[in-house]
């Protein structure tokens, strides 16, 4: 291997840090934009904790948010309720007209939007980007196709011609929504979109540490004519206020950790409604020898490094084939220890920071477990607190091994572990050899070749000489994950029908289907047995 080993990094430090962003402090984040906001979110009464919410840039508090209880819940409950009434009533084309308002709002206004996603999880600029752009592809897809999705439709009935049938799709009525905080506004808003095109009022329990972007997505929604109540945030500790959410909800969308997933998976069941969880990932990358290096080594930077590598879709494990490995390896090495760490509110930076200390503390625990147990550090592996109190330097490293926490867990952090494979078929068994399931990408020239190893990874979206966006922005396709990655899909029909309780209605016209009085039981038992036998062989009956 002719991977030159060096732990010094040449990161761009911070110049001048902070001058940038101080000058456009966001004005929804002012005292006053803060009020206003925490004016927005229902309360029962009386005092509540306040939560403090820091910007990870610096670890500065830039606001506070109640800590709502179960009766701000059960009012938030009682709200949704009366306003799904009227919202299930109001036409289709009156909900697009609502989400193609949003749509153009949200891309109007996207530079305020951005601040606020940035100040808020210390993202780097690109990323918070992404999160604005995904939400205007949902809008624009739930918005055009929502009513392909809903319409009531003709089913073949039991009997050609004696049978009617008609499937029709009712909202589930209230939808509870429990989001992280690592995409606070992509997460929650895009999930929200088809529930709420669905005829849903939808009630959302943002992360502890992103509330502002939550409220900001719903202030934007009643700007664009949703009606008062339809979407509310709720916001509060999750182990609080989940509980009560789930008990008064018709449907949970909970996107988060795989441990948290459960707990959420437990209570639905013990309500008896149904749930999607979007969960953990350890995702594969396989490069294999055919691959273009550039492709693939800006692949890796953005599938391991992407929001400082705290993306559910993202990379930790990079499957490279001999004959390419020395040259792929020492060109993303080169490029990881070129990347621009920083804090800013410009689109220079390539990556940010980590959201907390929490995160930080996870990230420098499997580093440093793997390096004690033998690793090999190519590049990053330090906190930066020069930069700010969580960066955390994009790190590679090899020569892991099956007893690492970064091998066994996932780490949600900027560390990629590198592994050599000779032939395909012990990259595809290394890739599936995980309890998770999310996303995958496969790099070739070959593209053919690309997408028929897809189909051989357990993954719920596999991405060809792409790291996650080909799939996740491909919103007509379902995207969600296998094994303990999850359950249900959001994105396409899965992402809308979910929201959604299916009734068919039939009506039997002329005979009845089961032997009626007076009918010899013989000859309904033959005349059926014929009409099986003829339906059996009619190409367009069957
Ligand atoms: P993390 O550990 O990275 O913060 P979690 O999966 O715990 O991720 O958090 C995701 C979301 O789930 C957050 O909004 C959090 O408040 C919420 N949450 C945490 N615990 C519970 C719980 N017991 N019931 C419902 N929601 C919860």
């Amino acid at each position: 291997m002719v991977v030159e080993v060096k732990v010094s990094t040449p990161y761009i430090p911070a110049a001048e840090p902070l001058y940038h962003w101080r000058q456009r402090w966001p004005h929804h984040l002012t005292p006053d934009g803060v009020a206003a906001l925490a004016r927005m979110i229902p309360q029962a009464g009386g005092e509540r904790e306040l939560i403090a919410v820091r910007t990870p840039f610096t670890g500065e508090q830039i606001g506070t948010v109640p800590a709502c209880n179960a009766a701000d819940v059960n009012e938030a409950l009682a709200r949704a309720r009366r306003a799904q009434k009227t919202w299930a009533q109001t036409p289709l084309a009156e909900r697009r007209a609502i989400l193609l308002r949003y749509h153009d709002l949200l891309l109007r206004r996207k530079d305020e939007l951005i601040d606020v996603i940035q100040m808020e999880s210390g993202k780097a600029r690109r990323h918070a980007l992404e999160e604005v752009f995904d939400v205007v592809v949902n809008c624009r897809h739930y918005a055009y196709h929502g009513d392909r999705y809903l319409r009531t439709r003709p089913r073949r009935g039991a009997l050609p011609i004696i049978t009617w049938t008609w499937e029709h799709r009712h909202p589930v009525g209230v939808v509870g929504m429990i989001a992280p905080w690592n995409y606070p506004f992509t997460i929650p808003i895009s999930d929200a979109l088809p529930a709420l095109m669905a005829g849903n009022a939808v009630i959302l329990k943002p992360a502890e540490e992103t509330p502002f972007m939550a409220l900001l997505g719903a202030k934007l929604l009643r700007e664009v004519g949703l009606p008062d109540d339809v979407f509310q945030v709720v916001t509060g500790h999750g182990r609080e206020i989940g509980p009560p959410l789930i008990a008064g909800v018709n449907f949970v969308g909970f996107t988060g950790s795989t441990a948290t997933g459960w707990i959420v998976a437990k209570q639905a069941a013990e309500h008896m409604i149904r749930c999607s969880l979007e969960l953990g990932g350890k995702n594969p990358m396989i490069v294999l020898d055919d691959a273009n290096i550039n492709s693939a080594v800006e692949g890796a930077i953005r599938g391991c490094f992407s929001n400082a590598g705290q993306l559910c879709v993202s990379f930790e494990r990079v499957y490279v084939q001999s004959g390419i490995y020395d040259r792929f390896v020492s060109a993303l090495v080169k490029r990881t220890r070129s990347l621009h760490l920083d804090a800013g509110l410009d689109y220079q930076v390539e990556m940010g920071s980590l959201v907390s200390a929490d995160q930080l503390a996870k990230v420098k625990e499997h580093v440093e477990d793997a390096l004690a147990r033998g690793a090999t550090l190519l590049a990053g592996g330090r906190a930066r607190p020069d930069i700010g109190p969580y960066f955390y330097e994009p790190t590679l490293l090899a020569d892991v091994t099956p007893d690492m926490l970064t091998v066994r867990e996932e780490t949600f952090g900027p560390v990629a572990a590198i592994y050599r494979f000779d032939r395909v078929d012990e990259a595809i068994q290394a890739a599936n050899d995980s309890p998770y399931g999310l996303n995958a990408g496969i790099w070739t020239r070959n593209e053919r070749f690309g997408r028929m190893l897809a189909r051989r990874i357990q993954a719920g979206t596999v991405n060809v000489n792409e790291a996650y966006a080909a799939a996740w922005a491909s919103a007509d396709a379902p995207m969600g994950g296998m094994k303990e990655s999850g359950l249900g899909r959001r994105h396409g029909a899965e992402g809308i029908l979910k929201y959604t309780e299916s009734q068919t209605v039939s009506a039997q016209r002329i005979i009845p289907l089961a032997p009626f009085p007076g009918l010899n039981v013989h000859a309904y038992a033959w005349a059926t047995t014929l009409a099986l036998r003829v339906l059996r062989r009619l190409p367009f009956l069957r």
